[in-house]
């Protein structure tokens, strides 16, 4: 599976840095942003690096499906019950800060700090 010596999340994937997990399988890992814009709000990455959602190619589908398929599941899990916020930034354009593909998903009772 590849992985970039230089990607912060490629090293939370390699418990190089900690974070604060939700849920991990073979192919995805999800944990608690740690600048939080909502009550709830994680990020679900995939354990291999793929830098933005524009380089995903067609055998990544099913990858995709997973991680927008976790979403809902998390949310039950955290004790979302009134809807949650599901985002993908994809390069400078679309404020993407982490070059490794990562969807937030953010929920919880408002007002939120941001979004
Ligand atoms: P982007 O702007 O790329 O869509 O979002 C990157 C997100 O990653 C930001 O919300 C930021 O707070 C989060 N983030 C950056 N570095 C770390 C880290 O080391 N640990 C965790 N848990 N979140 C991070
Ligand atoms: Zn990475």
């Amino acid at each position: 599976m590849s992985a970039d010596p230089d990607c912060i999340f490629c090293k939370i994937v390699a418990g190089v840095i900690p974070s604060r997990k939700v849920f991990e399988d073979d192919q995805l890992l999800a944990f608690h942003d740690i600048h939080p814009w909502a009550p709830v709000h994680v990020l679900i990455i995939p354990r291999q690096h793929i830098a933005t959602l524009s380089d995903v190619q067609p055998q990544h589908q099913a990858l995709l499906g997973h991680m927008l398929g976790l979403a809902p599941r998390l949310m039950k899990e955290l004790g979302v019950h009134n809807g949650f916020r599901t985002v993908i930034n994809t390069g400078p354009d679309g404020g993407q800060e982490v070059y490794h593909l990562h969807m937030h998903v953010m929920g919880g009772p408002r007002p939120w700090s941001k979004g």
